[in-house]
């Protein structure tokens, strides 16, 4: 195999690469967040207290088909578990 077909071979190979990048990137799902400081500070836990989890709070906005969701008192966290539980839980 001569030098010439080597480099052409590699620069064909470049190109695709190059071609497919934006493919993956923008395909990738958004990774999750989580809010660890506001989690702490609110003491939140993945388990319900007695009867108050997170699906019978106000602030909880469900999310899509994994069942976990957001909390609107917890501001960049899309891992809130609908059986979670935290100090601000609210019915009012
Ligand atoms: S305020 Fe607390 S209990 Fe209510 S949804 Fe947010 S994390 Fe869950």
């Amino acid at each position: 195999m001569s030098a010439n077909l080597t480099r052409r071979k590699l620069w064909k190979t470049a190109g695709i690469a190059l071609t497919l990048m934006p493919i993956v990137v923008f395909t990738r799902p958004a990774s999750a967040q989580t809010n660890t400081a506001m989690r702490a500070e609110l003491k939140y836990q993945s388990t319900p207290k007695d009867d108050m989890k997170c699906t019978t709070c106000l602030e909880f906005v469900p999310g899509k088909a994994d069942g976990l969701g957001a909390c609107k008192v917890i501001p960049g966290d899309d891992e809130i578990s609908p059986d979670g539980y935290c100090i601000r839980w609210n019915t009012m």
